[in-house]
């Protein structure tokens, strides 16, 4: 399909000091938008300006949160080329969400193609500076105006991108984490594994909570019994535990199936690690904990790639995790991934796309 090209006569200045980009403040040029009509399919994609959209006041994505999306990054490697992280995987996954709310199928093809030509209209903008790189947002927007309730005949699939600074200045601090037992995030059947709005509207609440009590996140438990250990707030989660490699399995639909999750999967087996994906209750970590094997625990995404879990509470229990510190395990993880993101560490997977 071919992707017309409005360009903005006056470029912004780009940040002057990538050390306090950030994160999601600032946005590069230009954006991409592709309309999608029932009877059409999509159509009509379009790189233009950054700037406000105008949809209707009635516009099904605002009262009945058909939505999904995605997050993704670019990185700038030390030879000056762009290079993306498994981005059909994304596409993949945006997919999937699609499927669950009832939004159009966007072929991966395209999605990519719309990618890229915005990439190359805007690649001055992914930054420069030691582990910043440019976020990603690809998302789609029911946007009939009618207030009914049913699906859209109409959508927005857009892309903007966000300079970011790096998510560690001073190398990996763990985060405190808390335990909630009282909401829950998604349940089984649910919406859990889609990237979709409603599920970070109904974990807002356990977030301000967390906060209040100096904890930076939640971990969820699942939504039937509050007994298994689901993921945290937008990363998915790790523990080691004897040597043994644990995150919970996908099974319930409850999760999101993150893309640095199934890469950290398939490093620790590359590695030859035990790795289980299995049903592990909050219980059986605590037990571990207090047998002295809990070993690490760490939390995976795109944005921290690895988040090591300093504190974990639960209840009047408050576990710290190998004396605050990053483990082994995470470090090696971390610098492995990190490593090939960044073009420095050779991609044996092939996992890293060139623009
Ligand atoms: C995006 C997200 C993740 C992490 O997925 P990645 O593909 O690794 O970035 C985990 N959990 C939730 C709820 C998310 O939204």
């Amino acid at each position: 399909m071919e992707i017309k090209k409005n360009l903005t006569p006056a470029p912004k200045a780009k940040p002057a000091d990538e050390s306090k980009l950030g994160f999601g403040h600032v946005f590069t040029d230009h954006m991409l938008i592709m309309p999608y009509d029932t009877g059409k399919g999509w159509h009509d994609p379009e790189i233009v300006p950054y700037g406000n959209i105008s949809i209707s006041p009635a516009a099904m994505c605002l009262h009945y949160g058909q939505t999904v999306f995605e997050g993704m990054k670019a990185y700038r490697t030390a030879d000056n080329k762009i290079q993306l992280f498994r981005p059909e995987e994304n596409f993949k996954r945006l997919n999937k969400s699609n499927e669950r709310l009832v939004i159009p199928e966007l072929p991966v093809d395209l999605a990519m193609q719309c990618l890229r030509e915005l990439l190359e209209v805007d690649k001055d903008w992914v930054p420069t500076l030691d582990g910043t790189s440019l976020y990603i947002r690809p998302f789609i927007v029911a946007v009939d105006p009618f207030l009914g309730v049913r699906p859209g005949d109409q959508y927005l699939f857009m892309i903007v991108l966000s300079p970011s600074g790096a998510y560690y200045a001073s190398g990996l601090n763990p985060v405190s984490i808390y335990v909630e037992d009282k909401y829950v995030r998604a349940v089984r059947g649910g919406m859990g594994f889609a990237k979709t709005g409603g599920n970070y509207a109904a974990s807002l609440h356990s977030q301000d909570d967390a906060h209040k009590l100096n904890y930076s996140q939640v971990l969820w438990l699942d939504g039937v019994e509050q007994k298994y250990i689901e993921e945290v707030g937008a990363m998915n989660i790790f523990f080691v535990i004897d040597g043994e490699v644990v995150t919970p399995s996908l099974d319930a639909g409850s999760i999101l199936g993150g893309i640095t999750r199934k890469s950290t999967v398939e490093l620790c087996k590359s590695w030859g690690m035990k790795v289980s994906e299995r049903r592990i209750s909050i219980q059986e970590v605590a037990d571990a904990y207090d047998a002295g094997k809990l070993q690490e625990v760490f939390g995976t995404g795109t944005a921290a790639v690895i988040s090591p879990v300093g504190h974990l509470k639960w209840g009047d229990k408050v576990m710290e995790i190998n004396n605050n510190e990053i483990g082994p395990i995470s470090q090696k993880i971390y610098d492995t991934l990190t490593g090939i993101q960044w073009g420095k560490v050779e991609d044996t997977f092939g996992w890293t796309v060139e623009l």
